[in-house]
């Protein structure tokens, strides 16, 4: 099996379209139409998912409210949003809740298979890394334990996503070099020739947020005008 698979999705037919291509592709998946059947789900499963599918509109709870109580709960299994707007507001507070990535209806079924895919081989890669690199970065104010997810800057506990972290991991193993939105794109989400670069600007926004003293002017996460970014430790 390529990967179990968590669809939560109350319009019937969507669901059962996704659960259909989604098994063809080769993964097992479940459906749950409230948020409520999706909790219920994923304590029955012991958070088995490889990742979970979630649309923003349910009947019980939004899903920017289920990622974010998943990722309060510790839960980082990787969850890519359905909107039906395509906002930048909609974005920003899926992307916000915790969400690794995001679609905005409707969408085409190949995308989907591709973003899936990619977040599962960047997990299967993660998963091979092991314990042999160093997990532990310290800049500025901030501490980082990779395999814990615990991070910490001046002293105040911060929840990042798999996502932030694989990105700053990425930054981290190549510092003071500047870094192209596509190696980005190739290299941390698993995705060559994508186009959408603009995720990796999002993402930039989130770690500056993050870790900055002043997002507005950065120290340690600086754009190349025309080039892209470079970490800068200190
Ligand atoms: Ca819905």
């Amino acid at each position: 099996m390529a990967g179990r698979l968590l669809v939560v999705e109350d319009e019937e037919h969507l669901a059962a379209g996704l659960k259909l291509n989604l098994e063809l592709e080769g993964y097992g998946v479940d459906v749950a139409t409230s948020a409520r059947a999706a909790s219920e789900r994923l304590v029955a499963s012991s958070n088995g998912y490889d990742a979970i599918v979630l649309d923003v509109m349910l009947p019980d709870l939004d899903g920017f409210e289920l990622c974010r109580r998943l990722r309060d709960a510790g839960n980082f299994v990787p969850v890519i949003m359905l909107t039906a707007r395509s906002a930048a507001e909609d974005r920003v507070r899926g992307l916000e809740a915790g969400a690794d990535d995001y679609m905005v209806k409707p969408f085409s079924l190949e995308e989907l298979l591709a973003r899936v895919r990619s977040l599962l081989r960047r997990r299967a890669w993660e998963g091979r890394r092991g314990t042999t690199s160093s997990s532990v970065l310290a800049f500025g104010r901030a501490h980082v334990d990779f395999d814990t997810h615990e991070v910490t800057v001046a002293g105040e506990a911060l929840k990042l996503t798999q996502l932030e972290l694989d990105l700053l991991k990425y930054f981290s193993e190549h510092p003071q070099r500047v870094l192209s939105r596509e190696e980005l794109m190739e290299k941390v989400w698993k995705l060559r020739n994508y186009g959408y670069t603009r995720t990796v600007d999002n993402f930039i926004g989130r770690l500056r947020k993050h870790f900055e003293e002043d997002a507005t002017d950065p120290r340690h996460f600086l754009s190349v005008r025309g080039a892209g970014y470079k970490f800068v430790p200190e």
